[in-house]
This record gives C-alpha cells, structure tokens and sequence, in this order.
C-alpha cells in the first residue's frame, strides 16, 4: 500500500513555516515502534524501511518536510523567534476514525530556526517522550503520541556523551499558543485569522457556544481545553516541567516531555526541571500558569475580536475572570471521584483541605495516598498501617460517604477509575533512560511500557514499577 501525506500545513504560506529538509541519516536503526499507533495511523511500514521513513531520510509520497514557525513566553518572557529548531513536519494523514494527524520528527537536524542549537536531540530525550506520553494516553491525559523511536549512530554532547535520536510526534495539531504569538508580534493578522480557520475546523470548536464571534468562541474553547488538561495532570501528579506558551497546545493535548516528571510525596511546589530555579512551574502553579498563557493568546485575538480595543477586552475579560473559578471547580469534582464521590457538592471543601494538609505534612506518596484509600476501603488493607496520622481524616470520609448514602460498592468503583495503580515513576523512567543509552536496546523500555499500558489494572508486572524511592525524588533533576 502506499502511503501519501497531504501537506495542509506548508500549503497555509511561506509565512507560517520554512521547507526544509531532515538530515539524512546512513545509520539509523528502529529502536522503538508503537504498532497500535501504526495500525490507528493506516502506517503499514516494512520493518527494514522504519529508520529510513522516521529518521526523515527516505520521504512518504507528497510530504513537504517543513518547520514551523512560532514565537514564545519562556519563563515569563517573549521571545519573537523561536520555531521548530529541531524538528520538521513530514505532513497530515486520516487516521482510522477520519481524523487528521500531524507526523513530526524531533531530532531530526538543524531548520531555519536552529539559532545555535545542533538540531539533535539525544536518546534519553527521545526515549523519555515515548515512554511519558504512551503513559499518559494509556492514564487517560489528553496527549500528543509517539510512534517511533529511531537511533541515529552519531555522538553528542548533552551532559556527558550520548547517542542522537529522532522521536515521531504524532498530534491532532501543532498549533501552539506561540504560533498565534509569532503572527500578533508581526502585525500580521490576516495569517492569525487563518490559524484560527483551521484551528476551528480540525479540533471542531463549537461556534454556536455563544452570540459573540468567532474569536470568542475559539478562546472560550481553548480555555475549557486547558482547564480540562491540567486536571488530569492533577489527578495523576505529573510535572509539565515547561509551560511556556510556546509548549502549550491550542488543542489541549500535552506536549514537549523535555524535562516532565511525577511528583512523589504529596507538595505543590514540586520542581524536577533543572531549569525552574523559581519553580514557576511547580506541579501546584500548572493552573495559574495555564491560565496566564490564555491571557497571552486572548491579546494575540484582541484586534479580530473588535476593531475597538476596549471593547475587545470588555468581551475577552469574563472568560479570563471566569477561570480561577471554573478551574477550581473542576479539581474539586476530580478530587471527589478520586474519594468515590459523584461530584464535588458530596465532597466538603474542609475534607478536601485537611486530606491535602495530611499528606503534605507527613510527605505521604500522592498516588499511594489513593491506593491505600481504596484498599482500606476495600477491607484489604488497614489504612493506620499506611499512615496512623491518617486515621482521623479516615473517620471522616467514611462518614462523608454515609452521609452521602454512597455505597462502598460505587466508591470503590469510582475511585478504580480516577487513581491509577502505576505512574511512571521518576526513578523507575530514569533506570529504564539509563539502561538505553547504554545497550541501545529496547528491551527495559518495552518491559515497563508493557505495565504502563494498563495503569489502572494490576499486571504481572505493575509491583516492579510501583516502589518508590522518595529520597531518589529529593535530588531528581530532569533536562530538556
Ligand atoms: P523547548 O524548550 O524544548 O520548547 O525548545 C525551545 C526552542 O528551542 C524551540 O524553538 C526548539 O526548537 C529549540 N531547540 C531546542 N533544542 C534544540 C536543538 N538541539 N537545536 C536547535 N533548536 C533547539
Ligand atoms: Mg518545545
Ligand atoms: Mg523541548
């Protein structure tokens, strides 16, 4: 069969991203594949030809590899000129259920908009986003995926020397609030209504939402998106590690694993990235951040919301007021599934309050907080054994489920499908990159990937990766 990719993106104009041509590669070798993803994607590859097509070597019938062009807040501070420096877009296919997919290769040399960068990216890197996003589209995070992992033989230099590697992304979309930035920066708004055109038709933002325009309508959207996505980081204790706006998809799905981790012990400013002196993006910032990130991408709108700035503004300041609450709103209802409550009414803000407090000051593990909730429930397990400083909070949920007249039953199951048994533990994902870089070997990879498919379900090997090593977490740093 062959396989043809359109090239919508590249067709959009020479503004919105340059041609340009991976490196090619004469000793690439497959080290990872995701087969389900293929068969999702109608990728019917020959084993022999998977290095050559997801280095970027050897080219898909009408791809048009080109990089895009967006700008960026990094850490707080706009950046005109960023784009894809490492990373080209081979093109869009259908997947099996009709929807259009990106294919993106990162490491896959040097574009127009390398600056000083090498245009490489090492196999610790790529391999930590295979492993992470497979692991959050396996606990139910809306994410970009990863279909290949392919070595490139050739040396670099990060922290100590390693192996170059090409990841494939695979996204509903690349369009990134940076993307929108680049355009507002330039003036150049005619290209930001046609970001938003597409924006519109390929994640089927709803236009009917409300009676202002269009504009409107897509940053109300977009805000729901991301409300939405950090909640279910939330429930799970991941770190994005860099929200920059140029990190944050319009779509809502995660993006950039570079320096992503999980948080161990239960504290808010958990920081893993080795960049993050300030913790701006500590795992209990995320929200904030997003948020601030949405103020950026409402100012790209306001010349299209209304010729008239301050009335712009007047339609654009309720969806950003509103979203403090909204966002509040949505945590407490995930907090009171991960309890096995219905919704947040049943969950009493106190009891919500005094659970974090508990596990904050005894430095409880997050996602074994939940399990042994569930197991004392279950009668499997005696919660005093867990933790004894628990025991009072123990009394009081349970009687908040009486009182509710929520069955034990109905918790349990509720709480099944909010708290995972397994999250890609820091530890663990570090041993696994480690192990690697050293065989270049698949085998570490594909033994945890195989239980992290199933996270919320005890496999043959989810007790391997469930220990935790709270004091490796103490000096864990990650780099992008
Ligand atoms: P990130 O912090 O990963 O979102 O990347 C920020 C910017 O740096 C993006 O424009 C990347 O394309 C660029 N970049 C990161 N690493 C490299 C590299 N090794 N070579 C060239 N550009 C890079
Ligand atoms: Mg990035
Ligand atoms: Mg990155």
């Amino acid at each position: 069969m062959t396989i043809k990719l359109q090239s919508h993106y590249v067709d959009l104009g020479p503004q919105f991203s340059r041609l340009s041509m991976p490196k090619k590669q004469t000793s690439a070798v497959s080290l990872l594949w995701n087969d389900e993803l293929a068969e999702q994607l109608n990728l019917d590859i020959p084993v022999d030809t998977r290095a050559a097509y997801f280095s970027g070597s050897l080219l898909f019938e009408g791809s048009k590899p080109t990089s895009m062009a967006y700008s960026g807040h990094q850490f707080g501070h706009f950046n005109p000129q960023l784009g894809d420096g490492r990373a080209h877009l081979l093109g869009e296919l259908i997947d099996r259920d009709g929807f259009v997919k990106e294919l993106h290769l990162k490491g896959s040399g040097q574009t127009p908009f390398s600056r000083n960068g090498d245009g490489k990216c090492g196999i610790k890197p790529a391999v930590r986003e295979y492993l992470m996003s497979e692991a959050l589209y396996a606990l139910g995070v809306p994410t970009t995926r990863s279909l290949s992992v392919v070595t490139t033989g050739e040396s670099l230099m990060r922290q100590h020397p390693t192996t170059g590697a090409v990841v494939t992304r695979v996204a509903t979309s690349h369009l990134r609030v940076g993307t929108f930035e680049y355009f507002a920066a330039r003036k150049m708004y005619d290209e930001i209504k046609i970001l938003t055109d597409l924006c519109i038709s390929r994640h089927d933002i709803n236009l009917s939402n409300n009676n202002h325009n269009k504009y409107i309508n897509l940053l109300a959207q977009v805000i729901d998106n991301q409300i939405f996505l950090v909640t279910e980081w939330m429930r799970i204790g991941f770190i994005h590690g860099v929200l920059n706006t140029d990190n944050t998809l319009l779509s809502g799905e995660t993006i950039d694993y570079g320096p992503c981790a999980m948080m161990g012990a239960y504290d808010p400013s958990t920081v893993f990235s080795s960049i993050d002196h300030n913790g701006r993006y500590a795992y209990g910032n995320q929200a904030s951040i997003l948020q601030w990130n949405m103020a950026r991408l409402a100012e790209c709108l306001l010349p299209l919301i209304d010729a008239d700035e301050k009335k712009a503004v007047n339609l654009v300041m309720p969806l950003l007021q509103q979203y403090p609450e909204k966002f509040t709103h949505s945590y407490h209802n995930m907090m009171a599934k991960k309890l096995g409550f219905q919704n947040s009414q049943q969950l009493p803000q106190s009891l919500l309050d005094q659970l974090l407090d508990t596990m904050y000051k005894n430095q409880l593990d997050y996602t074994q907080t939940f399990t042994h909730l569930n197991d004392a429930l279950a009668n499997t397990n005696d919660i005093a054994k867990f933790s004894p400083q628990m025991t009072p909070w123990y009394k009081q949920w349970i009687d908040a489920l009486k009182s509710n007249e929520i069955k034990i039953g109905h918790a349990l199951l509720t709480m099944a499908q909010s708290n995972p048994l397994l999250i890609p533990r820091n530890h663990h994902v570090e041993a696994v990159l480690t192990e690697t870089e050293k065989t270049l070997n698949n085998k570490a990879v594909l033994h945890m990937l195989d239980a992290l498919k199933s996270p919320y379900k005890m496999t043959k090997n989810t007790q391997q990766y469930q220990s935790i090593d709270a004091r490796a977490d103490l000096n864990y740093q990650t780099f992008c």
